[in-house]
């Protein structure tokens, strides 16, 4: 064996200066040479391996199998790279596996048959590897798309699983394409925008937000984060996207129930401050409204107390009138106020019946008489005597008071107010026509809001109140209140009931 190493001082010449591992064996497997490199390898002195069996090399585990195969190999005298599809396992004098390439040269010396195997630590080779795919399996198993293309074609490299399932491209179709191919949102002079800042190097990342289009024409909202990349010596982009159409459902849906919870709040803000304006209306009128008349009243018996003799019946009376008005007044801006609420909150219930018109006619003028001025008169329509009408009764009272009281309230004493009543195809009109103030022209399009009161009226005790009221009940029943009026001269004001059966 010394004989081989000796003899070949050819071999120790070129054996030298490679650096692979170089080992030879005889053909019992003894080694009879090796190299410096081989030495190093498996951390050995020079000669020291001299006469040893190969095994001394090769892992326990992996005896059997690897003396078969050399055997085998020497037999076919065959000239092979070992270690390819299958790992191959190096040990150290000190224990230490490593891995290792092999390949095999048999060849004869002297009459005699050798192999040298040429041995390589592929320690190094393999950890890249490792690393390598440990970085692809990244790559393929992310769940965000990932998109690698080039930065000079913009042609796409490599695409992720994850990309090709959701875009619906295979990895073959998307190498023809670039990313404007996929962004329907965005032409290559805005894609160039976005990105130059990288090509620039002005900035390391760019984020941005569009949509990509699948195969299947479908499209999805993406937020993407595109950076400048080294692949060798090309200059490559590496997108990650995030599919965010959840996100963005999840947003629209909250944006919509934030409206939609804002409109209900104003409108119930709206409720609120129309209640609060109510009860500020009450107060006042509470404390204005009410004030007057308390006091009248408060006048009136403290007269009527002093009134003891007989004669003094007229005064009596006098006071006794007044004391009515006002209690009838007080009770009607109650029943007013009362009527608004009852409106506001939904809660009238209206009853149709049949009933003269005659009689609400006279129930009204009769309580009216009692509010009028010295010198006003009320004339009754002449043709309702046998009319019959279908319609809520109260409503109709309500309505009909509320005019002739303004009437009269709104008219100078010595005047007449006129009842009249037109029988139509469709209904009934009911004016009442005064001589009074009037309502000046420019104010005329506020009287049926509610607490309105013109300019020209303010003198007068009043709420605002009972006109809207008025019109709103008629209104729900189908009919209609409307006026004409010129300051100075008069007004009229009409309600039209419909017919709702033919009598
Ligand atoms: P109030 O009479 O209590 O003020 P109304 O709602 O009945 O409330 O009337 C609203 C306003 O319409 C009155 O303040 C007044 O300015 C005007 N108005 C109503 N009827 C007449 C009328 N017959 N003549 C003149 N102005 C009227």
């Amino acid at each position: 064996m010394r004989d081989f190493q000796e003899n070949s001082d050819i071999f120790n010449l070129l054996s030298e200066g490679v650096s692979e591992g170089i080992i030879v064996v005889n053909a019992n497997q003894i080694i009879v040479a090796t190299n410096t490199s081989s030495l190093q390898m498996f951390g050995y002195e020079k000669g020291e391996l001299i006469g040893k069996p190969l095994d001394i090399l090769i892992p326990r585990r992996y005896h059997a199998g690897h003396d078969a195969h050399v055997d085998n190999f020497i037999a076919k005298s065959d000239k092979r790279q070992m270690g390819h599809g299958r790992n191959l396992y190096g040990i150290c004098k000190d224990g230490k596996e490593f891995p290792v390439e092999a390949g095999l040269n048999p060849f004869e010396f002297y009459g005699a048959t050798y192999v040298m195997a040429l041995v390589i630590d592929i320690t190094e080779r393999k950890s890249r590897e490792e690393e390598l795919s440990h970085w692809a399996r990244i790559f393929d198993e992310s769940l965000n798309e990932i998109f690698v293309f080039d930065a000079e074609t913009y042609k796409f490299l490599n695409v992720n699983k994850e990309a090709q399932r959701n875009i619906g491209y295979s990895i073959k179709e998307m190498y023809e394409m670039t990313p404007v191919d996929i962004k329907p949102e965005m032409d290559i002079s805005q894609f160039e925008n976005l990105i130059s800042p990288l090509l620039k190097d002005t900035t390391s990342k760019v984020n941005f937000e569009t949509k990509h289009g699948r195969k299947d024409g479908t499209t999805y909202p993406v937020e993407v984060h595109l950076q400048l990349s080294n692949l060798g010596d090309k200059k490559v982009f590496v997108a990650f996207i995030l599919d965010i159409t959840e996100r963005k459902n999840y947003t629209e849906n909250l944006e919509n129930l934030v409206e939609e919870r804002t409109h209900q709040l104003t409108e119930a803000l709206a409720v609120e401050k129309e209640l609060n304006e109510l009860k500020t209306r009450f107060l006042s009128l509470v404390s204005h409204e009410f004030k007057t008349p308390l006091s009248s009243i408060l006048t009136s018996i403290t007269l009527l107390g002093k009134y003891t003799e007989t004669e003094q019946q007229p005064k009596r009376d006098k006071h006794v009138t007044t004391i009515k008005n006002k209690v009838k007044y007080l009770d009607t801006i109650l029943n007013d106020f009362l009527s608004v609420e009852r409106l506001e909150s939904g809660k009238v219930n209206y009853k149709i019946e049949e009933f003269p018109l005659s009689k609400i006619v006279n129930e009204v003028v009769y309580n009216s008489n009692m509010l009028l001025k010295s010198g006003q008169q009320i004339r009754y329509p002449e043709n309702i005597d046998e009319l019959n009408i279908q319609f809520d009764e109260k409503t109709l009272e309500l309505a009909l008071s509320n005019l002739v009281h303004n009437a009269i309230k709104y008219s100078p004493e010595d005047s007449t107010i006129d009842i009249k009543v037109d029988i139509k195809d469709i209904g009934y009109a009911i004016s009442v026509i005064d001589e009074g103030i009037g309502i000046p022209i420019e104010e005329q399009k506020h009287i049926f809001n509610r607490y309105f009161r013109a300019e020209n009226a303010l003198l007068t005790q009043g709420t605002g109140i009972g006109l809207n009221i008025a019109k709103q009940h008629i209104e729900n029943l189908g009919g209609s209140l409307e006026f004409s009026s010129t300051e100075s001269i008069g007004s009229t004001f009409t309600l039209c009931i419909p017919k709702l059966k033919t009598n």
